[in-house]
């Protein structure tokens, strides 16, 4: 019965855990198995405290994960775990690093967890989250477009500096990654201030998003709202911090591909109607 509850947890890492055996062995590099081994440990301890009703679990997770692969990866190793690194590590054939992070986090990864990396793992959220408009305090508005100017802009940069033959490229990709989080920072902080909304950056500007929401939609890990429950109070709608309307069951649900499985939705339903189920209709 207690194993029953920890089912996500332990799904979750077996995952991990599998995908670092397989690249360990596959590479022959015992350092994909502690990469995805730890990732694995520090989502399915975050989820372990969530279901134990701590209050900070996501934060623990975003803390981990999210300071481990800018700090680590990123700072000391110094491998451009960006856009812009995903771009040049597939540019030179190169199956490691960025590409890697983002076959699992951000392009296959959300077809089982949808945007879990946005909720419990992103360094650019964990920031923007520490502000004082975790709910929107506006509707949403219709700029999503500009999503895919900065994925262009990302792509042209990467593609100019091998047009150009640039020499050091590995220095080049090192800055590029911290020039890239300052300007995520710094716009991210504005934006969210200016629209009143902490997550606006998520919305509007972020060009991972471009992977990331076509692939969620399909998401086999999703909130789902039990219909014969529902009172239709609104309380979910309202803290929700992406506008999701998740008394929909549909996959067409409103803003469905943003929702970021923080699971604030399902803290607040006062007839528990709202809950992880695996993409089931219960309409
Ligand atoms: S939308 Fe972008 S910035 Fe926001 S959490 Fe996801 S990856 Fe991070
Ligand atoms: S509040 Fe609910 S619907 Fe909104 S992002 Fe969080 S989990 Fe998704
Ligand atoms: S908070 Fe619960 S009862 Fe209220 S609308 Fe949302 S799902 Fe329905």
């Amino acid at each position: 019965m207690k194993l029953k509850k920890y089912i996500m947890p332990i799904l979750l890492f077996t995952v991990f855990a599998a995908v670092g055996l397989t690249l360990w062995l596959t590479k022959s590099n015992v350092f994909y198995l502690f990469n995805f081994g730890y990732i694995g440990t520090a989502i399915a301890l975050g989820l372990i405290l969530f279901i134990n009703r701590y209050r900070h679990a996501r934060r623990v997770t975003q803390i981990l994960v999210g300071g481990y692969m800018l700090i680590y990866l990123g700072l000391i190793c110094r491998e451009n775990m960006q856009l812009e690194g995903f771009f040049y590590y597939l540019f030179t054939g190169v199956f490691e690093a960025a590409t890697i992070h983002y076959a699992v986090a951000k392009i296959f990864g959300p077809l089982l967890f949808g945007r879990g990396w946005c909720g419990y793992a992103c360094w650019t959220a964990a920031v923007l989250d520490l502000l004082p408009y975790k709910t929107p305090a506006h509707p949403r508005k219709k700029l999503g477009f500009i999503r895919y100017i900065t994925f262009a802009v990302s792509l042209v940069f990467v593609s100019a500096l091998f047009l150009c033959h640039v020499g050091d490229l590995e220095r080049i990709m090192f800055y590029a990654f911290i020039i890239g989080n300052v300007l995520y920072y710094g716009s991210g902080v504005i934006l969210a201030f200016v629209m009143k909304d902490n997550r606006a950056f998520c919305k509007y500007l972020c060009p991972v998003t471009v992977f990331l929401k076509p692939m969620s939609y399909f998401s086999l890990l999703r909130v789902n709202c039990d219909k014969s429950l529902c009172v239709n109070c609104g309380k979910c709608r309202r803290v929700c911090p992406m506008n999701v309307d998740m008394t929909d069951n549909s996959r067409r649900r409103e803003n469905g591909t943003e929702c970021i499985l923080c699971m604030e939705c399902t803290k607040v339903c006062p007839k528990n109607a709202l809950g992880h189920r695996s993409g089931k209709n219960k309409e």
